[in-house]
């Protein structure tokens, strides 16, 4: 099996957990930059993120046998903070760079007339440096944020099948499937959206444009939830093209519109026999 996680904050992960995806099949991820946490309070503090993001941390996954790629872009929440700002000026210089494979994560957290503004920044600067953008829903309101989320990349004339919309659930996947975007599910331990549920997802809308993730970050997430979810979905009757699909040739397709992904020589590694939360390896 090999698996490609789509959205996975590696920064504020192990050594353990690279060694326990690479185990798990997981061969290439997508690092979106995101919120720290702890708000940063100038713009210096973002750009050395975001080198990390396109130095350090390619270089500690490789040691792991695991692409990273990453994505750039003011985060929702701090769109807020009027000392952020001018991270919307540095933008074009990072969105030039070679792993660089979308701009992202953008979108709403609290819908506010700042998030308006970086958003409609944030898709012009996708559609000048014709890349795909990661769009995340808020977590509150998320029907509505979701709608206007989509009114928004509408009007922007950027092509739908350039977005991927992230964090989505049973309420909001119709409305993202009709509107030509990718779908994207983040699957966590106790909040969010579950392996069962996921595949219950997958089996009435299909698996077409359709990504799964661990979004494991700081918080209370599980870096190998792709690999449980592949399980879940071979053990309730998909079958391993399927599964490939949906782990695989769907985040490939969608990043690779960026022309930047690296990935082609990737190989499965078939002798990583994965149960539960142990890892078995054989033939090394
Ligand atoms: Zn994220």
């Amino acid at each position: 099996m090999r698996i490609f996680d789509p959205h996975i904050h590696m920064t504020s992960r192990t050594t353990d957990d690279y060694e326990a995806m690479y185990a798990a099949g997981v061969r290439a991820v997508v690092e979106p930059s995101f919120w720290l946490g702890q708000p940063r309070t100038s713009v210096e503090s973002f750009t050395d993120y975001f080198d990390a993001l396109l130095g350090w941390e390619p270089y500690r996954a490789q040691q792991f046998g695991i692409r990273h790629h990453c994505t750039i872009a003011l985060n929702p929440k701090e769109a807020n903070d009027p000392r952020c700002a001018g991270v919307l000026d540095v933008l074009p210089r990072y969105l030039a760079k070679n792993r660089v494979v979308a701009v992202g994560e953008i979108g709403y957290d609290s819908m506010t007339p700042e998030e308006d503004e970086a958003l409609a920044r944030q898709l012009e600067l996708a559609i000048q440096h014709e890349l795909p953008v990661l769009v995340h829903t808020p977590h509150r309101d998320k029907a509505v944020g979701t709608r206007r989320t989509l009114d928004v990349v509408r009007e922007s004339g950027i092509p739908p099948e350039r977005v991927l919309v992230d964090h989505l659930n049973e309420l909001t996947v119709t409305m993202v499937a009709d509107s030509g975007c990718w779908m994207g599910f983040s699957i966590y331990p106790h909040t969010k959206m579950s392996e069962d549920r996921m595949v219950r997802i997958l089996k009435e809308h299909g698996t077409e444009r359709m990504l799964v993730n661990s979004a494991a970050d700081w918080g209370r997430s599980d870096p190998l939830k792709t690999r449980k979810t592949a399980d879940t979905m071979l053990a309730a009757g998909f079958d391993d093209d399927t599964v490939d699909q949906v782990m695989w040739r769907n985040p490939v397709d969608f990043y690779g519109q960026s022309g930047r992904l690296d990935v082609e020589d990737v190989e499965p590694d078939d002798t990583a026999l994965f149960e539960g939360n142990s890892i078995k390896r054989g033939g090394e």
